[in-house]
């Protein structure tokens, strides 16, 4: 299914792409009811083998990949879907929704989806300056 995904998505017919959304979708609703080392085993297959010797992705990837094949969690449940959903902020400069992102070397914060905006506020409170 994979494999036939990544050639609809390259495909120049329209059609073609519009039947690799659909499948896309498919694969999304399996890949909820697969465990944390499943999606691991699928990183490791599908992703790793793309990635540039020695780039800080293969690094990022290769540590995930590492984590999730000792995790034991299993699917991710309607619950957890729907509890994302009731807490994510609208952008109050733009309307569009914004996304939790987990600081690195900062706090949690909420990023606006919408680029140009860059709406950010961190979780709990203060807003941080957009980008323009
Ligand atoms: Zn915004």
């Amino acid at each position: 299914m994979i494999k036939r995904l990544r050639k609809l998505g390259e495909s120049p017919r329209p059609i073609d792409r519009l039947i690799a959304v659909v499948m896309g979708a498919a694969l999304d609703d399996r890949l909820k009811v697969f465990s944390d080392r499943q999606i691991g085993q699928l990183l490791f297959d599908f992703c790793w083998p793309d990635l540039y010797v020695d780039g800080p992705e293969l690094i990022i990837v290769t540590q995930a990949i590492d984590r999730l094949r000792r995790s034991t969690g299993g699917p991710v449940t309607k619950g957890e879907t729907q509890d994302d959903l009731k807490q994510q902020p609208v952008c109050p400069k733009c309307g569009n929704e914004m996304f939790l992102h987990y600081g690195i070397d900062e706090a949690d914060f909420w990023l606006c989806d919408f680029v140009r905006c860059g709406h950010k506020r961190y979780v709990g409170g203060s807003c941080a300056r957009g980008k323009s």
